[in-house]
């Protein structure tokens, strides 16, 4: 699942191959994303100058010139592919966005997950979303507020885009483990010192990241997530994995004690 550096990396890609050009065709290739958008708002793309790229979260906004908003979103597997018009398409292509110029950017996307949504000009874009997790003015005072009305566990409440946009469930195991919290942790018992160390875990893991695609091997590189098995990079107690809200969740049950909730 893509998470916050990988969106960045998207966006890096947006602003150097779309950021400025006119959109020349628009297809849709997916059954899926043809049911979103009807034919004729896919047809009245063509012309438009894309005037900047946004990230809202893990969300893609391409601003057009005239207030319209192309709004991606790649959920598990979606990705862009930059290229020439005339060349054959990637397998998994789902959108191809031709661009003057003969170029054309494709969204790729092997789950067929991810959506593409178009939004009139002007139109209010309600995306539910909270503090950004990249945000340096999110601090860890906002964090220890916003949990301490929180019964459940920490690991699902990582996951919720209103609370934190942008961490996924990769970033949500790795920000736990760095900050030696138990996934299990009731949000609201947990202390003010520990939430301090759990901004500062987040902040780490989203710097420490690269930006490239997560595939399998490059879970090498991650301290607990799907690692099951696996000695614990800190105290060599074997990992563990439970699935908790529908979602794996990798904890060393050593360093991340359930000692509350
Ligand atoms: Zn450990």
């Amino acid at each position: 699942m893509p998470e916050l550096p990988e969106v960045e990396a998207a966006l890096a890609v947006l602003r150097r191959r779309a950021k400025g050009r006119t959109i020349e065709k628009v297809t849709l290739l997916h059954p899926a994303l043809q049911r979103r958008v009807p034919p004729a708002t896919v047809r009245a793309l063509v012309g438009a100058r894309v005037a900047r790229v946004e990230r809202r979260g893990k969300h893609q906004l391409l601003h057009l010139d005239d207030g319209r908003i192309v709004h991606v979103h790649f959920r598990m597997n979606g990705d862009w592919e930059y290229g020439k018009s005339s060349q054959e398409l990637p397998r998994f292509a789902r959108a191809v966005i031709d661009f003057d110029g003969g170029t054309r950017l494709v969204l790729v996307d092997s789950r067929a997950l991810g959506t593409l949504d178009v939004h009139p000009a002007g139109a209010e874009l309600e995306l539910g979303l909270g503090p950004d997790a990249a945000d340096r003015g999110w601090t860890a005072d906002h964090l220890i507020a916003a949990l301490a009305t929180r019964r459940g566990p920490i690991k699902p409440a990582l996951l919720d885009q209103k609370l934190i946009a942008g961490l996924g469930n990769i970033y949500a195991a790795e920000s736990l483990w760095r900050a030696r919290i138990s996934p299990f942790h009731r949000c609201d018992a947990l202390s003010a010192k520990q939430v301090r160390s759990l901004r500062s875990a987040i902040a780490a893991v989203i710097a420490r990241a690269t930006g490239s695609r997560y595939t399998d091997d490059d879970t090498t590189k991650l301290d607990v997530y799907d690692r099951e098995g696996l000695p614990c990079r800190r105290c060599r107690t074997p990992i563990e994995r439970v699935v908790q809200a529908g979602r794996s969740t990798y904890y060393c049950p050593k360093c991340q004690k359930t000692d509350k909730g």
